[in-house]
């Protein structure tokens, strides 16, 4: 399984994650039955290999407020 690694930052009031952006950094198993690997070994689009992918999150910064996503909820709740 390879390994992308992808930004987030950290919301402490609502533990949210928000997803930023992957830094291109990349962890390769280097399995030829691995889809995502660049030694995969079949050509075809549709062979059996699995194309899973886990991504690593990187913490860029930690927010000790609610994250923009529950804002604009809230934000809407009170309109109402
Ligand atoms: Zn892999
Ligand atoms: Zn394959
Ligand atoms: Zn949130």
């Amino acid at each position: 399984m390879c390994k992308h690694e992808v930004m987030i930052d950290r919301y402490t009031v609502c533990k949210h994650r928000q997803w930023l952006e992957y830094t291109g950094r990349k962890e390769d198993c280097d399995l030829p039955t691995c889809r995502t690997s660049p030694r995969h070994m079949h050509n075809t689009k549709n062979c059996a290999c699995h194309a899973y992918v886990e991504d690593i999150e990187k913490t860029r910064s930690v927010h000790d407020t609610i994250c923009p996503g529950c804002e604009s909820i809230q934000r809407s709740a009170a309109r109402m």
